[in-house]
């Protein structure tokens, strides 16, 4: 260090304190990074690397970025997973004795992000802290752009897996955890498994009991944590601390906006595990993680970016609390019932800005003043809103209009400082309105005064020296200056002193303009200086007033949510679900949100369904494939789902008993990152469901046991309906494809099971697809139909027509055997040497029947079989 010039021994003591971050190092103009951070960087922001002497006689790597253009490259250095120190002068170089005094301002981090270029507004940043007793789990939420903090806990049987289901009900970008847990695999593994989650390890210290309680009163001035609700929730409390400590330690600042702590459970919530979230795609498709083609995309009309982000937040969170789902049911019905209001309401709510951001960007001390300006016109609408919802008679829109503030006080200050249209820049000056401060004024006039000076100076002087080509103009180097063309240069008079030789001119300054130019340019400093502060005092005195900013923000977004709920039941044709604690799920003409708007050919056939806690407890959904099985079941779930988020939902009539939990188990996906077989996949997700079900959950499973050999696969099937039905073990309302037609057998041996297939009709070679559920099961899938409209070709299709024939002889034989065994009793046991048999044949010399013979039918998957069949077929037709 002692060979290295003043700047580096700064620099590397700097960056001694952040060894996990890109240090940005301000120097002038310039973010410069150094050594390992400019290799790492310039990679990873695509800049030129260089190097510089940093004294040791040594080239030091280097690389650096504008200030005015930092915060795009640091958007790419969080999005790559890095995190950056911002470290600026601290003091005025012009007045610095020795080296600047240089400090980290501030840590970015993916969950830290207040800038709006880096967020994506139709979506929360949660960052969350998580801590672990013998007892469970304590979660803290933190939204630092809005200032949202919440805390729960998650204790008791399978806790693990409820946090899990919590976080992806959150989608959090950033966790932070008390370094202690660095040694724990198995949470780290589990948590990595979420894409886009950034995992942080902080001081445990701040996560223990004491200090955590002590920083959440020292943050929030209170003796306790009573007043909010969260007083004794040890674990929640433990988390809190530990983010609130992670936050301070990385923005260094008071984070006022964070003026409140939220404590809530999960159990207000339906929960819905990873999978069911994935498969019934709430909020982005499977296939590509659009937006297009989820149940988001077609119920949202949200105008303002809050509501649009609540929207998201409430599909993911279905209530269970039927007061609550009715307070929002009744709003959604009234604004339906009434063009006029809704029409109204979106032109004014599309005038609100993202207030909720604002006042974050307010706390921070970052709003600009355009910022202010986008909040003065957002709460001028206040008034008009509450205006129109003046008669609203549900209880959720009549609070909306007694509780919005339309915060005059507010509006009339930045009404009277602030310019309509000022810059980006808050150090430029043009902010503060004529008329607001008499010190701005009387600079301006003199600034103004000198300038029309000037101006005159032109005229002036070409009369007094005869010099019609003589031009008065302004540069940055040398100020106000009169410009001669070399052809009158014999008339220029004496006191002109020359300061600048053109081409085809000279330039001079006389005394008397170098004196105006002082005034202005001082009085020019001056103000700009002047208004910066008086701007930040303007910033200050609204940044007090920030909850009562933040409230009208959450009125405004439930507003808007409730708006956008009534527009997407109008379009849509959606009706008011009756909702109730009882057992009853009845809806009549239920139709797939999702997959009515996606047919263009063929209308959407609406469906029935009835499922209760007793005899409808259970339904087989049997029927050809492609006839709508999964769309007819999703549908179901997903009309459950929008009723208990306070949805219309697309049906003629629906009532909806209470479901505390969806659980579907649908199509089959390999996990490669976990290294997970589809079958093994899907056992996990069964397991789960058998684990966690309750009579009062509605179960989705979509053809269990597809990945496994027949025999293995229809006995797990069987089995898992069994246990499903059991009352005694869970007794959940289920809705069950299989193309195991054996399981329609279910509903002769148990009470509680129905069965349905899906009409089809046959015509010639081909089967018509009725799309309508009909009582009874199917008797066959029609697979092979179905195969011939993805085009399998003629041979494949006509000998796979063959071997059918074959197996559903030898099939009716072991099914006889099996119910003759079974006494059509409980478990049809399979004779698995029936299964060797299906081709019993007298002796046969054929290779391909040896071959045949040799197989180990159980492990073969269907696709295998298939291929092999096609192999087989190739080889008898070549002898
Ligand atoms: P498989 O057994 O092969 O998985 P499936 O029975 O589950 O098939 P779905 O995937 O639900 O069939 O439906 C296939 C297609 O049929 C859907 O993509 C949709 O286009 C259409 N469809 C499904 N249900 C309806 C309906 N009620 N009205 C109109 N079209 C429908």
């Amino acid at each position: 260090m002692t060979e290295l010039t003043p700047m580096m021994k700064q620099y590397l003591t700097i960056k001694e304190q952040h060894p996990d971050t890109i240090l940005f190092f301000r120097l002038g103009d310039f973010y410069e990074m150094f050594f390992n951070d400019a290799e790492v960087a310039s990679k990873a922001l695509e800049i030129t690397l260089t190097a510089r002497d940093s004294g040791s006689g040594q080239k030091t790597p280097m690389c650096g970025v504008p200030y005015h253009a930092a915060e795009s490259y640091i958007a790419r250095l969080i999005d790559k997973g890095f995190r950056v120190a911002i470290c600026e002068q601290v003091e005025d170089p012009r007045t610095a004795k020795g080296i600047v005094k240089r400090e980290v301002t501030r840590i970015i981090t993916p969950g830290t992000v207040t800038e709006s270029s880096m967020l994506d507004e139709t979506r929360y940043n949660f960052l969350i802290g998580i801590v672990r007793d013998d007892l469970g789990y304590g979660v803290a939420v933190a939204e630092v752009s809005t200032g949202y903090f919440a805390m729960t806990e998650i204790t008791g049987p399978m806790a693990l897996s409820r946090l899990l289901d919590e976080i992806s009900r959150l989608k959090p970008v950033e966790c932070i955890l008390p370094d202690e847990l660095k040694e724990n695999k198995e949470i780290q593994a589990k948590l990595s498994a979420f894409r886009g989650l950034s995992l942080n390890y902080f001081l445990r210290k701040s996560f223990s009991s004491g200090v955590s309680y002590n920083a959440l009163l020292e943050h929030f001035g209170t003796c306790s944590l009573e007043g909010f609700g969260c007083e004794g929730i040890q674990l929640g409390i433990r988390a809190a601390g530990g983010v609130l400590a992670f936050l301070k330690e990385t923005q260094k600042k008071a984070l006022t906006h964070i003026n409140k702590i939220v404590p809530y459970t999960t159990d207000f919530y339906m929960l819905l595990d990873n999978a069911t979230r994935r498969n019934l795609e709430l909020t982005q498709t499977i296939r590509d993680g659009q937006k297009k083609g989820s149940l988001l995309w077609v119920v949202d009309h949200t105008v303002t970016a809050m509501g649009a982000r609540l929207l998201k937040l409430w599909l993911e969170q279905p209530l269970l609390d039927i007061a609550t789902i009715s307070e929002r049911l009744d709003a959604v019905e009234e604004l339906a019932s009434n063009a006029i209001i809704r029409s109204d309401l979106r032109k004014l709510l599309d005038r609100v800005y993202d207030l909720e951001r604002l006042a974050g960007r307010i706390a921070y001390g970052s709003a600009n003043a355009r910022d202010l300006i986008a909040l003065k016109g957002s709460l001028e609408v206040m008034p008009q809103v509450c205006d129109l919802l003046r008669d609203a008679y549900s209880p959720g829109l009549a609070r909306i209009q007694e509780t919005l503030d339309s915060m005059d006080d507010v509006v009339s200050l930045i009404r009277d400082s602030i310019h309509e249209e000022p810059p980006l820049s808050v150090r430029d000056g043009n902010i503060i309105k004529t008329g607001f401060s008499p010190d701005v004024d009387k600079l301006r006039t003199a600034s103004r005064e000198g300038k029309q000076w000037i101006a005159s100076l032109e005229a002036q002087e070409k009369e007094r020296t005869g010099i019609k080509s003589l031009k008065v103009g302004f540069n940055k180097v040398f100020g106000y200056y009169i410009e001669v063309t070399r052809s009158n240069l014999a008339m220029v008079p004496v006191e002109y002193t020359r300061k600048q030789t053109l081409a085809n001119a000279e330039r001079y300054i006389t005394p008397q303009l170098k004196e105006y130019e002082n005034l202005i340019m001082g009085a020019e400093d001056r103000v700009t200086q002047l208004e910066y502060d008086l701007f930040c005092e303007i910033r200050e005195k609204i940044n007090r007033e920030v909850r009562r900013i933040q409230k009208c923000a959450s009125l405004i977004a439930a507003l808007d949510v409730y708006r956008s709920h009534a527009e997407a039941a109008v379009r849509n044709n959606y009706t008011k679900p009756v909702v109730t604690d009882g057992d009853v799920l009845e809806i009549k003409e239920g139709r797939h949100p999702v997959v009515e708007k996606m047919l263009s050919d063929e209308p959407f056939v609406p469906n029935d369904t009835y499922l209760d806690g007793s005899g409808y407890r259970l339904d087989i959904i049997t029927g050809p494939n492609m006839a709508g099985k999964s769309t007819y079941m999703r549908e179901v779930a997903l009309i459950c789902l929008m009723a208990q988020t306070g949805l219309f939902v697309p049906a003629e009539y629906a009532k909806i008993g209470i479901v505390d939990r969806i659980f579907t188990r649908v199509g089959a996906s390999d996990d490669l990152a976990t290294g997970q077989s589809t079958f093994m996949v899907e056992m996990n997700e069964v397991a789960n469901i058998l684990n966690n079900a309750t009579s009062k959950s509605l179960v989705i499973l979509d053809e269990i046991g597809r990945g496994t050999s027949t025999f293995d696969g229809l006995s797990i099937a069987w089995a898992v309906a069994e246990y499903i039905l059991d009352t005694g073990k869970i007794g959940a309302k289920t809705l069950f494809a299989t193309h195991y037609h054996e399981l329609t057998e279910l509903a002769e041996i148990f009470p509680g099971v129905q069965n349905h297939s899906i009409a089809v009709r046959e015509k010639g070679e081909d089967i018509i697809f009725l799309r309508k559920i009909v009582p009874g099961g199917a008797d066959r899938s029609y697979g092979i139909q179905v195969a011939r409209l993805a085009g399998l070709p003629g041979e494949v299709l006509t000998r796979a027509r063959e071997i059918l024939a074959t197996l559903e002889t030898t099939e009716d034989l072991a099914k006889g055997q099996r119910e003759a065994a079974a006494g059509r009793k409980k478990h049809a046991r399979v004779d698995e040497r029936r299964q060797l048999s299906i081709f019993e044949e007298p002796e046969n010399i054929n290779p391909a029947i040896e071959e045949i013979k040799k197989l180990d039918i159980l492990n073969l998957t269907p696709i295998d079989a298939l291929n092999l069949l096609y192999k087989l077929h190739l080889k008898l037709r070549e002898e």
